[in-house]
């Protein structure tokens, strides 16, 4: 019978990829622990309707990525593409939002039909903080601020760039689309379908078209920056002297307008040259309108969302997850002859009760003194402690043997086994 095999676009992350991954997770539990923001979990699964009001209807997301199904009682259910839908409708149902500042932070997998290549995925993870009830720029600054800690932690800082733009607010928005629309019409025979169907419905996201053709025609179209405005703009250049003085450099990008329909002032990307087309490890901006939008009472809005698969690539593309990181096994417990599994069982709960921190691999099965060395250098662990017993009585010492080239061993009682790991090898306790 064939094998089946995962979806294409899904990822298995095998054992000697996981490593990775836990040191970025790690990393980044360590910086929103930094920054006061608490977890929040929130359902894999809603409502198709929250994602169509809040990302937007006419969006690549909602019009082509999202993985919707009517479930059993005839409910149209999708599969979460983003967290801030669901962690806003999640915080608002519990009360956390009305009167309130929250900052939370969220992990976890999300999915988008989308043409699967290197950095872009179906199930994919997203980190992303959201912070509320905050009107900015200070807070806008430090969830920048936040990431860019993250990037001095990983050792990613001089990979990756800020991007900055200020998109108004949702009237300058409509005042600019009126506008853009109209320019789109004038030049219809030069655009493309994509671009051509919306110019009514979505003329912004136009802009963010990769033909060389359409960008051409582009050049010439009414400009964002022109129909923002003054208090919008106040906001921003205040955000900007806050990242000045936080040392963090930007780069402004009038082009970027995000994908998704409920931001508002401020957007930003962290984008990389590392990885080839799929650039951008990193989206976010505010979102004043959101929790409104979606029932809740007015709640002032802004966070980001990163690509954890991006960011994955990086790390181990330019080699910066430490080799610690990676180790999984300490001492390798070698257990040669009949009748000395109890010996070892109680040999290898001696060692990790002394030492709960490493990792400490018993081994298994029985087997040649040759092959089960051969198990213990291979696992990666330092040490090797091998009791070995050639008849049936029980045996009273062990030998502790270093797994490098210099292979130098000592004897000890068994019952000293870990004070001598302790004394000679230096272990903390
Ligand atoms: P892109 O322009 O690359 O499609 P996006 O604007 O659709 O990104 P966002 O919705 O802002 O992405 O999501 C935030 C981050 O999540 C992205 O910057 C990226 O790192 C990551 N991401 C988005 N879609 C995918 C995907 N299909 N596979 C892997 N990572 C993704
Ligand atoms: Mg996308």
């Amino acid at each position: 019978m064939a094998k089946l095999q995962a979806i294409r676009g899904m990822n298995d992350i095998l054992p000697d990829q996981t490593p990775s991954w836990q040191y970025l997770e790690n990393r980044f539990q360590q910086v929103v622990k930094r920054f006061g923001y608490q977890e929040i979990r929130f359902p894999i699964l809603e409502q198709t309707q929250l994602f169509k009001r809040s990302i937007g209807e006419v969006t690549d997301i909602v019009e082509k990525e999202m993985y919707s199904f009517d479930d059993r009682n005839g409910d149209n259910l999708s599969l979460r593409p983003e967290g801030t839908a669901g962690c806003v409708r999640a915080a608002d149902q519990h009360g956390l939002l009305y009167n309130q500042q929250q900052r939370l932070w969220y992990q976890g997998p999300m999915f988008r039909h989308e043409r699967p290549q290197k950095g872009r995925y179906r199930q994919f993870q997203q980190f992303g903080v959201e912070a509320f009830g905050m009107a900015g720029p200070d807070i806008d600054a430090e969830v920048i601020q936040l990431s860019a800690s993250l990037w001095q932690d990983l050792d990613l800082s001089d990979y990756l760039t800020l991007e900055i733009n200020n998109i108004g607010s949702s009237d300058d928005r409509k005042n600019y689309a009126t506008a853009l629309t109209t320019f789109l019409v004038s030049k219809a025979d030069s655009l493309d379908d994509d671009a051509r169907n919306r110019t009514h419905s979505n003329p912004m996201r136009v802009l963010d078209s990769k033909n060389p053709e359409v960008r051409r025609v582009l050049e010439d179209a009414p400009k964002l920056a022109d129909y923002v405005s003054e208090v919008s703009v106040e906001h921003y250049c205040e955000l900007k002297r806050l990242l000045q003085v936080a040392g963090i450099a930007f780069v402004e990008n009038p082009r970027l307008v995000r994908g998704l329909d409920y931001y508002n002032n401020c957007v930003f990307e962290w984008i990389t040259d590392s990885l080839g087309a799929q650039g951008t490890v990193c989206g976010g901006g505010r979102y004043d309108g959101l929790v409104e939008q979606l029932g809740g009472k007015p709640t002032l809005a802004a966070g980001f969302a990163m690509g954890a698969e991006r960011l994955v690539l990086m790390l181990d593309s330019l080699g910066k997850v430490p080799k610690s990181a990676r180790k999984a096994v300490d001492i390798y417990l070698v257990v040669v002859g009949k009748d000395l599994a109890e010996q070892g069982l109680l040999l290898g709960q001696q060692i990790r009760d002394r030492f709960p921190h490493l990792g400490v691999i018993s081994h298994c099965g029985g087997g040649k003194y040759n092959n089960q060395l051969k198990r213990a250098f291979n696992s990666g662990a330092s040490l090797a402690v091998i009791i070995e017993s050639d008849g049936d009585e029980p045996v009273h010492t062990a030998k502790i043997r270093r797994l490098d080239d210099t292979g130098e061993s000592v004897s000890v009682e068994i019952v000293n086994t870990s004070d001598k790991l302790a004394e000679f090898f230096d272990i903390p306790g």
